[in-house]
C-alpha cells in the first residue's frame, strides 16, 4: 500500500508534470515573474468558471480577506459578524484593520454560520458578514444575505476552503461559493482544494466599483503610476504561482470528484454507526470535501489520533481551540461567550486523509482502522 498522508500534493503533481514543468520554465524564460501573462490568463480563467465579473489575484486567502475588508471602508470600531468556528485568518484580519469581530454560533449540522444566531448578533454598529463555507460545504447563503440586505450590511464570502461548490437555489439555478455576496475571498495555499506550489489568493466580486478599489488596493493605493491614493498593500500572485494554477483550473472539477468519491467511501464505511456522525451535504449544498470531518460521541478522541498514528494514518482536528477563546482576542473580551455549538464540535470533531489521490486501497486501510479502534 502507498504510504497515506493527510493530502498528497505530491503524486497529484506526478499526474501533471510535463505540461506543469513546462509552464513554470516558460515563466522562467520570460522572466516576467510578476505579472506577466499567466496571471492575466488565470485571473480570466478563473472568473469564467466561476460565473463572477471580477477576479482579482492576490498574495493569499488572509490578504484576500483583509482588502475585502479594507475595501469597504470600515471604521474602527465597526462590528463583523464571523463564526469562532473557523480557522483563525477570518478572524484575524478584523481585529488587525481595528474592526470588532462578533463570534457567533455555527449550525450542528452544516458547521457553518447559524442565520438564527446571526440574527441574534446584530447591534447598531453591525457593518458586515463574513460567512465561511467550512470543509467544503456551502454556508446558508439564502438566509444570510436576506439578513444582510435586511440590515443593510455587507457579505463577504471566506471560500477558501470551498471553492467551485456549488449553492444550489430552490428554483435549481445554481452559483458558486464565494459569487454570492458583495465579495468573495479564497487561498491557493498548497493544500487547499485549488492549491499553487506556494502562496496565493484571490478576490471575486461583480461590483465594478469594489472591484476597482480592490485593484488599487492591492498595488499600494496606486490610481496610475507612482500615484497613490488610497493607503493600500502589496499583495500579488506571482506569475509562476498563476501558471501552476491555470493548469490545475481545468482539472479542479474533476478533483472534486475524486474527493467526493473518497468521501462516498468514507460514509458507506460509517454512516449509521451510533458513536460517529458523518458530514452533513445539505440539499442546496453541492460539498467539495476540502476535509472529511467526522463528529465522535463518547470516543476517547486523542486515543483514536494516537491509534491511527501508531497505524500510520494521519488524522487532525480542525479546529482545537475556537476563535472566541484564542488569546488573540482577550481584547474583547468574549472567552466567556457561551457557544455550545462551537465547544460541542471543538470536543468531537477529527479529520480523516482527504485528497484527490486516495485509494481504495488506503480508504479500506483507513476505515478498518478506524472503526476497529471506536468498536473495540
Ligand atoms: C486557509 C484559509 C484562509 C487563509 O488562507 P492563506 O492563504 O493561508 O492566508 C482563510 N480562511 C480559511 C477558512 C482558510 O481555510
Amino acid at each position: 500500500m502507498r504510504p497515506i498522508q493527510m493530502v498528497d500534493t505530491k503524486t497529484q503533481y506526478q499526474k501533471i508534470k510535463p505540461v506543469v514543468d513546462s509552464a513554470v520554465l516558460q515563466v522562467m524564460e520570460s522572466s516576467a515573474f510578476i505579472n506577466g501573462k499567466a496571471v492575466q490568463d488565470f485571473t480570466t480563467n478563473l472568473s469564467t468558471y466561476l460565473d463572477v465579473k471580477h477576479t482579482i489575484p492576490c498574495a493569499n486567502g488572509t490578504d484576500a480577506l483583509q482588502i475585502a475588508m479594507m475595501a469597504l471602508g470600515l471604521q474602527p470600531g465597526d462590528e463583523v459578524i464571523t463564526p469562532s468556528f473557523t480557522y483563525i485568518a477570518t478572524t484575524e484580519v478584523i481585529a488587525l484593520l481595528r474592526l470588532t469581530p462578533v463570534f457567533v454560533e455555527v449550525d450542528p449540522q452544516t458547521f457553518c454560520m447559524d442565520p438564527v444566531a446571526l440574527e441574534k448578533a446584530m447591534t447598531l454598529k453591525t457593518k458586515a458578514i463574513v460567512p465561511v463555507h467550512l470543509y467544503g460545504h456551502a454556508a446558508p447563503m439564502e438566509e444570510i444575505m436576506a439578513t444582510a440586505k435586511k440590515h443593510n450590511l455587507f457579505v463577504i464570502e471566506d471560500n477558501a476552503q470551498s471553492i467551485g461548490c456549488d449553492y444550489i437555489f430552490p428554483d435549481g439555478t445554481k452559483r458558486k461559493t464565494g459569487t454570492i455576496g458583495q465579495i468573495g475571498t479564497t487561498s491557493f495555499y498548497p493544500s487547499k482544494n485549488l492549491g499553487a506550489f506556494g502562496d496565493g489568493g484571490a478576490i471575486f466580486t461583480d461590483d465594478d466599483e469594489l472591484a476597482h478599489k480592490m485593484k488599487m488596493i492591492v498595488n499600494h493605493g496606486q490610481s496610475k503610476k507612482y500615484y497613490h491614493d488610497v493607503v493600500g498593500c502589496n499583495s500579488r500572485l506571482d506569475t509562476i504561482q498563476a501558471a501552476i494554477l491555470d493548469i490545475k483550473l481545468k482539472h479542479l472539477d474533476e478533483y472534486i470528484v475524486a474527493r467526493r468519491k473518497a468521501a462516498d467511501f468514507y460514509d458507506k464505511a460509517f454512516t449509521g454507526h451510533p458513536k460517529i456522525i458523518t458530514p452533513y451535504r445539505a440539499s442546496y449544498s453541492h460539498h467539495v470535501f476540502h476535509q472529511y470531518t467526522l463528529v465522535l460521541e463518547g470516543i476517547d478522541r486523542d486515543g483514536m489520533n494516537q491509534f491511527l498514528t501508531d497505524n500510520k494514518i494521519p488524522s487532525m482536528i480542525y479546529y482545537p481551540v475556537p476563535g472566541h477563546r484564542q488569546k488573540m482576542f482577550d481584547q474583547f473580551n468574549v472567552a466567556s461567550q457561551k457557544m455550545p455549538v462551537t465547544d460541542w464540535l471543538t470536543e468531537r470533531v477529527i479529520s480523516l486523509p482527504m485528497h484527490t489521490e486516495l485509494d481504495e486501497e488506503q480508504l479500506n486501510f483507513i476505515t478498518t482502522k478506524v472503526l476497529e479502534f471506536i468498536n473495540k
